[in-house]
């Protein structure tokens, strides 16, 4: 039977080292890939550890319902949706409010990068599909919607790095701050960051925290993001550049 998720683990952190075996500033391991749904005008897919998230971008196109159309610009819209079968205690489908929440703040992320005045009166959709689950989806899935997008060919200022942070505690109760967050971080950890960029731009698109950090926490767990952040950044590039490279593109 597998490890019930909600047994508390009784530290996350022993000699310097996290459940997983990682060192604090450490990403899960990473795997990105575009073009994997060939029907969808741009598609990727994010793995992070045991995290697994298909992005599919559909558009610019005609917007529907027209009462939503914006004169001046296109319209990101995001579906983010997690299938049933994605965690450990079986999710109901269909959206519920964190599906809702969690839709809204990658579209806005996602609209302070798209050249969306390009497109008036367009839609652009964006469904971000978690497979499965262990902690950060939105972050993985706001990586995969921005390589989406540039898959399709859709003008953007830079690209989105997103990733997770907080406060995991060693076997003496002491704080440490950790990157790339998985399940039992986030569930037991003491406190989580939903955290993107735009590298090129200097800006952030996504902050969302849970539970408590101090403010030198919270500029330490940053600063080791945006280091992570640096390498996500070259993956996603390098992903992109690959189906020119072997020539499928
Ligand atoms: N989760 C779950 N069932 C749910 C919602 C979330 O098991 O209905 C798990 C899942 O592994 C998810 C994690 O809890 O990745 C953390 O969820 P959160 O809402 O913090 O968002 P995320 O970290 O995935 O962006």
């Amino acid at each position: 039977m597998s490890k019930m998720s909600d047994d508390k683990p009784k530290f996350l952190i022993k000699s310097g080292k996290r459940l997983d075996g990682r060192k604090p500033d450490e990403v899960r391991p990473m795997e990105m890939t575009v073009g994997v749904i060939p029907n969808a005008d741009g598609s990727a897919m994010v793995v992070c550890g045991k995290t697994k998230v298909i992005a599919a971008v559909y558009g610019p196109r005609e917007l529907h319902p027209r009462h939503q159309v914006l004169n001046h610009k296109a319209r990101v819209r995001v579906k983010y949706n997690m299938l049933s079968f994605s965690v450990e205690d079986r999710k109901r489908p269909g959206p519920g409010r964190r599906e809702v929440e969690i839709s809204k703040v990658l579209s806005e992320a996602l609209e302070r990068v798209v050249l969306t005045d390009r497109f008036p009166m367009c839609a652009i959709d964006v469904f971000v599909t978690v497979i499965q689950a262990d902690a950060s989806t939105r972050v993985a899935g706001l990586n995969a919607a921005s390589m989406a997008l540039a898959d399709a060919g859709v003008p953007m200022r830079d690209l989105v790095v997103s990733l997770s942070f907080g406060k995991s505690y060693d076997e003496k109760g002491a704080g440490h701050m950790v990157v790339d967050l998985e399940k039992e971080e986030d569930n037991w950890g003491m406190g989580d960051v939903a955290y993107a960029v735009a590298p090129a731009l200097n800006e952030i698109l996504l902050l969302q925290m849970d539970g408590d950090l101090t403010p030198e926490e919270f500029a330490k767990g940053r600063q080791m993001a945006d280091e992570a952040a640096k390498a996500i950044y070259d993956m996603q590039k390098q992903a992109l550049k690959a189906p020119y490279q072997e020539g499928s593109k």
